[in-house]
């Protein structure tokens, strides 16, 4: 998800026919000299895309972590329900990303539909500032009384990113109403991800993240190597004095630890053992910082329990929910925090959360984050994901075989083949497509997140195009 891969094949062969677009007397775009000039606005009525705004795509908008000299293939979608995302082109696709991993219960989910379409009868957005309304109390409880016991207090931000930037100012503020003076730093583990706005890039993996490009503009943290993997596998001597040691070192300079729990995501798909957050935990209390937990990714039963703090089995002081929230429906997060810290920032000197932005607790996204977790609660989504993780186990085993392969791992409903060497997005997403399905891999992670509402035919369909793509590899290296 972090990188570009270079030597793309461009998938828009469309003819660029841009056109100048006036809007209100201003220029919404110039296309380059040469171009043939034709009208461009169409119906926003029917949502077919059309190849002038294809054309218009590719030159014009940006796509995630993408140039725009030389884009990324992508693939127009008309429509998506239940697993299955329908392109443009009537091709039909079974999801295994959960479109970021957060649409886990499907596509055109009625229940969601329902709490969206009751919700914009009434009010798609209020200002939070001085107004208030019942989907924001109503999610405000469910989250209370879902998450780990002690996590009363809720902020809803709009996205994950920003849920990340508010638990770090919290902590910061926390530390700060203590009287706690230079503790503006954060220790990690390396190979995390906590989103893309600069507080969270400056917490991410100093190699394979963003440090380089943005040295002298990010903020400059503390790292700990990443927990050696395996969610069951034993804690190691050596990592756990390499933890203290870095307590020792830089704990009085540090506001807080941050963490994905239990897996690391856009860092590597990466799952280490429950056990090492015990003792980071212990280590917090010790050197005066709180513990936050990004379960962005996490979050709504991925991992096989509720929260992935659940496996840790404490509660962190701040919390951060995104992603799932909303199950894929609309951008939403949430930043919960202890008694302790709401109150500590309460009784400072700014005795405000200096944080605010305009879309907080959006209506509309609160209440389709309260119909999807009534929808998940309702279901077995336990036993959802137990399948989901038998199924892909049992299908993803036959890729451990092959030489190209480095490690495979399932935990919950994420399933992870591993490669020594980068895979070729433009080409790998070519040929998935051709198969019938949707994932996209990253550097040499080719991993699966579906839906929880996967079928076991669609989990083996989905498992088969990853060994077929491994296979056909190994081909080519021998011809
Ligand atoms: N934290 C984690 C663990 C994530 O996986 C992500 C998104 N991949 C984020 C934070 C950032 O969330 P968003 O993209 O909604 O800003």
């Amino acid at each position: 998800m972090q990188r570009t891969i270079a030597g793309d094949r461009p998938f828009v062969q469309a003819t660029y026919t841009a056109a100048r677009l006036f809007h209100k007397g201003s220029r919404c775009f110039r296309p380059p000299a040469n171009d043939k000039v034709t009208p461009i606005i169409s119906s926003t009525k029917s949502r077919a895309i059309t190849p002038d705004q294809l054309a218009f795509d590719r030159h014009h908008l940006w796509h995630p972590y993408t140039s725009l000299v030389s884009p990324l293939p992508v693939y127009p979608v008309a429509s998506a329900s239940g697993a299955t995302i329908t392109l443009a082109d009537g091709r039909e696709l079974t999801d295994g990303m959960a479109s970021w991993w957060c649409a886990i219960h499907g596509y055109n989910v009625p229940d969601l539909n329902a709490a969206a379409t009751a919700q914009l009868e009434k009010m798609s957005h209020v200002m939070f500032g001085g107004f208030t309304h019942a989907p924001a109390a109503e999610l405000g409880q469910r989250l209370v009384a879902i998450t780990p016991e002690g996590l009363n207090k809720v902020f809803l931000a709009d996205s994950g990113s920003v849920s990340v930037e508010v638990a770090m100012k919290m902590a910061v503020q926390y530390q700060h109403a203590r009287g706690e003076e230079g503790r503006g730093r954060f220790l990690t583990f390396r190979g995390g991800y906590h989103g893309d706005t600069s507080g969270p890039m400056a917490v991410g993996d100093p190699d394979t993240g963003m440090h380089g490009l943005f040295s002298g503009f990010l903020p400059e943290h503390f790292f700990v190597g990443r927990p050696p993997g395996g969610f069951a596998a034993p804690l190691e001597p050596d990592y756990l004095t390499a933890l203290r040691e870095a307590f020792e070192q830089h704990g009085q300079h540090c506001a807080a630890f941050i963490c994905e729990p239990v897996v690391q995501g856009a860092g590597g798909m990466h799952f280490y053992n429950p056990g090492y957050l015990g003792v980071v935990h212990e280590l917090c209390r010790a050197q005066g910082m709180l513990l936050i937990f990004d379960e962005i990714a996490t979050g709504f039963g991925r991992t096989g329990t509720m929260f992935a703090a659940e496996h840790a089995g404490f509660t962190p002081d701040i919390l951060c929910l995104g992603k799932a929230l909303t199950g894929g429906y609309l951008t939403l997060a949430a930043t919960l925090c202890t008694d302790a810290v709401a109150e500590t920032i309460g009784r400072s000197e700014a005795k405000v959360l200096m944080h605010g932005p305009t879309f907080m607790g959006n209506p509309l996204a609160c209440a389709v984050a309260c119909a999807s977790i009534d929808l998940l609660l309702a279901s077995d989504w336990r036993g959802r994901v137990a399948l989901l993780s038998q199924n892909l186990s049992l299908h993803l085993r036959a890729a451990a075989q092959m030489g190209s392969v480095k490690d495979v791992r399932v935990l919950g409903g994420i399933g992870v083949v591993e490669t020594h060497e980068a895979v070729n997005v433009a080409a790998i997403q070519a040929f998935f497509v051709d198969r019938g399905v949707w994932i996209r891999p990253f550097g040499t992670r080719i991993y699966l997140m579906p839906p929880y509402i996967v079928t076991p035919e669609e989990t083996e369909k989905l498992c088969r195009a990853i060994v077929e793509w491994l296979q056909l590899a190994a081909c080519r290296v021998k011809a």
